[in-house]
């Protein structure tokens, strides 16, 4: 299993063991008949306990499936969007009681839903991907104004903002710098893009990637070797190949 994907499939699948052990003691309550009282409603817990079992069960095997044939489809998307959604939280407390960094979960989810967006077979008009990069990729020293026109930048090369406008020259992307969330969705509200790659750190990526829900985000972990939100970096051959890939189609 490629990357860091593992850590959230190997969650998942300690969590469906943790189900299938709670669901075979409901059995042995509900058969011993020591609560006969409660029968009904441990039954029904059982049900309940069964049908998210399977649907983890076949969530993974969806993961495992678009991760070997790099290929996917709207039904496997579906079953893997909801596992993922629905068992993120639980994983997290899993992840910290056994402890599994929140951080290196979230790369984990990153990975899986960079996998599923680059699944999908489509190629995109350069108009209608969006780049957006945090604020903190500037030169902290830099007195321009980037975060509402970033054509505002000098491309003195002090900074990754100049990287940012030579792949918007190149493609003809649109970029954005956006110093939080809030301007973030209103920076999407306005282009409308049809695909987003973001820039940011494990944890804005994980928000955002759930957070907009309609577009698919393609997330590109940042470099924070100043500590974070400080004079941060990425790779710009990571971006300038997921460009290539969305509008090719590839
Ligand atoms: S590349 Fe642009 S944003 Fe970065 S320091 Fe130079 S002028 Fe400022």
């Amino acid at each position: 299993m490629q990357g860091e994907k593992k850590v959230f499939i190997n969650l998942l699948s300690f969590l469906i063991i943790l189900i299938i052990f709670i669901i075979i003691i409901l059995n042995y309550i509900v058969k011993s008949r020591c609560i006969y009282v409660y029968d009904m409603f441990i039954i029904i817990l059982i049900v309940f306990f069964c049908f998210i079992g399977l649907f983890f069960t076949i969530g993974i095997f969806a993961v495992v499936f678009t991760i070997y044939k790099k290929k996917t489809n709207e039904l496997l998307n579906t079953f893997i969007t909801y596992t993922v959604d629905m068992s993120y939280p639980i994983l997290l407390i899993i992840g910290k009681i056994i402890g599994i960094k929140r951080e290196k979960l979230q790369r984990s989810f990153i990975e899986i839903n960079n996998l599923l967006v680059s699944s999908i077979k489509k190629k995109y008009k350069p108009k209608d991907i969006l780049i957006l990069s945090p604020h903190c990729i500037q030169n902290s020293d830099c007195k321009f104004k980037v975060t509402y026109d970033i054509e505002n930048c000098r491309r003195c090369g002090k900074c990754q903002i100049n990287d940012l406008l030579r792949l918007k020259d190149k493609y003809g992307v649109k970029i954005a710098v956006a110093t939080g969330g809030t301007l973030a969705r209103k920076v999407v509200s306005d282009i409308k893009p049809k695909i987003i790659i973001a820039i940011a750190c494990e944890r804005d990526l994980t928000s955002g990637i759930k957070d907009v829900k309609k577009i698919p985000v393609y997330g590109i972990i940042n470099k924070r070797p100043n500590g974070p939100c400080f004079n941060t970096s990425f790779d710009v051959k990571s971006l300038e190949k997921v460009i290539i890939k969305f509008i090719s189609g590839g």
